[in-house]
């Protein structure tokens, strides 16, 4: 198997790229940075560059995509389409800043999280770059839903 793609996500792409976490994949998010910066850099470290700017996708050439919709739901329709990227949520990379989790011990975790998480989730992440740490709490429903709709719409 090919390894994963990586992105990096101009600055019009912040929910995008925090999805494209979410599903496990190696995203950036370029915010404030000249064009010719972020094409020189996704193009060192091998990123897909993801764009709502037509002509900095055409710069770009074959490692860019031009991203065509404002709706986020459609904007990643078109990236797991355009990459083959399976819709599964991978609890691999946290979603505020790229960064890798690793699994944590719960005990570790008292006061770091709300008593209630602790007793009611068994899986705990923290991100080895901002520290914040994840569990599949409520809000995973939401997740799951966005998640199974865009796979949904693959079969
Ligand atoms: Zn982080």
């Amino acid at each position: 198997m090919p390894p994963p793609p990586r992105f990096a996500a101009d600055e019009m792409l912040g929910s995008l790229a925090r999805w494209l976490r979410i599903m496990g994949y190696d995203t950036t998010y370029e915010r404030d940075r000249g064009d010719e910066d972020i094409l020189r850099s996704s193009k060192e470290e091998g990123r897909i560059l993801l764009t709502r700017d037509e002509e900095l996708a055409a710069r770009g050439a074959l490692t860019s995509l031009y991203i065509l919709s404002d709706d986020l739901d459609t904007q990643l329709r078109q990236v797991v389409d355009a990459y083959g990227l399976s819709a599964d949520e991978r609890m691999v990379r946290c979603t505020v800043c790229n960064g890798e989790l690793d699994t944590a011990p719960k005990e570790s975790l008292r006061g770091q999280v709300p008593d209630g998480a602790l007793e009611n989730n068994q899986e705990f992440f923290k991100c080895r770059g901002c520290g914040k740490v994840y569990w599949k709490g409520s809000h995973w429903n939401n997740i799951r839903k966005r998640l199974d709709s865009l796979r949904a719409q693959s079969d």
